[in-house]
């Protein structure tokens, strides 16, 4: 892939330093996760063929948007008495707090980018993830929805009417999900190993009340390759986003699908991750005026995330 002397890049990536402040050494969500994918970046010349923005700090009243303000105030006042672990897997560090609210920012810089016009497509470096993240609740290495922060800012602030999370983290993204499932403006798709954590996700999952039909979820078993999940993009997945006619597509981009993760079984191949984004690019660009944003969530195979992570940035540079 070339970019062509004098085109504006067409993607971007939006990181902050301030995901390293959040970690615990041994613990599978930790800060190598962010390093060993710039060093993936650096080689070669990816990094001069996209914008590379720093976040900027999340506006106090856009976190409020998907969380209740006193779980925003529990979650800061347990950072003080750091470290501490909450439901035996999520742990907190002293500066938790700072570097989940960046995170977030990230997300929604990658947003502002794309409604700038900046860019048509980003790839926001979230760390802590964010999939997992209830309204009121932290739960598997998650704090703050990310994604979900990022669908109802791109609604508030920016006044799109029909947003589409599509959730491909190998692990059913129940946090979103809860966060949009009476919602009919926000369609939530996840393909997620079954049965895995959280256990959550069956097909009988749909959405409730008005948002009826506007949950999709595609729980597949552990083994699944490259072929198993191209199949249901292509069958289900697109026909679904076709209907629906997004004015953004989001993506909660977990690469922990992939074949070395040691937190699940599934047999992704790095190159499947650009596949599936061509296949979203190309919804993104007939219903959304390409506008795409991905925010990281899982991957804990150091190298193969990477690779896969670099494989996804390529193809949304293209
Ligand atoms: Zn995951």
């Amino acid at each position: 892939m070339k970019v062509q002397a004098g085109t504006a890049p067409k993607a971007c990536i939006v990181a902050s330093g301030l995901h390293a402040k959040h970690d615990l050494g041994g613990h599978p969500e930790n800060k190598r996760r962010i390093n060993s994918i710039w060093d993936a970046l650096r080689v070669g010349e990816l990094l001069s063929q996209v914008k590379v923005l720093e976040a900027q700090p999340l506006r106090s009243d856009e976190l409020t948007l998907v969380h209740d303000p006193l779980y925003v105030r529990w979650l800061q006042e347990l950072a003080q008495t750091a470290p501490q672990m909450i439901g035996g897997d999520t742990y907190i560090a002293k500066d938790t707090y700072e570097a989940a609210a960046w995170s977030a920012g990230c997300a929604v810089g990658g947003l502002e980018a794309i409604m700038d016009g900046e860019v048509r497509r980003a790839f926001a470096l979230c760390r802590p993830p964010g999939h997992h993240a209830f309204r009121d609740r932290a739960m598997g290495f998650c704090f703050f929805n990310n994604v979900a922060i990022a669908a109802r800012v791109a609604q508030v602030r920016f006044s799109l009417a029909k947003v589409a999370i599509i959730d491909w983290d190998v692990h059913h993204g129940n946090g979103t999900q809860a966060i949009f499932y009476d919602d009919p403006s926000v369609l939530f798709v996840s393909l997620h190993q079954h049965p895995a954590y959280p256990g959550t996700g069956l097909a009988h999952e749909t959405g409730a009340g008005a948002g009826q039909g506007f949950t999709l979820n595609i729980p597949l078993p552990s083994g699944s390759t490259d072929s198993d999940y191209l199949a249901n993009m292509l069958e289900i997945v697109l026909p679904k986003l076709d209907a629906f006619r997004p004015e953004l597509i989001l993506v909660s981009a977990g690469q922990d699908a992939l074949a070395e993760d040691p937190l699940a079984g599934m047999e992704l191949t790095p190159q499947v991750y650009a596949v599936m984004t061509r296949e979203l690019m190309r919804v993104a660009d007939c219903h959304a005026e390409g506008r795409m944003l991905m925010c990281l969530e899982g991957g804990y195979h150091l190298a193969q995330q990477a690779q896969a992570v670099r494989a996804i940035i390529e193809a949304l540079a293209e």
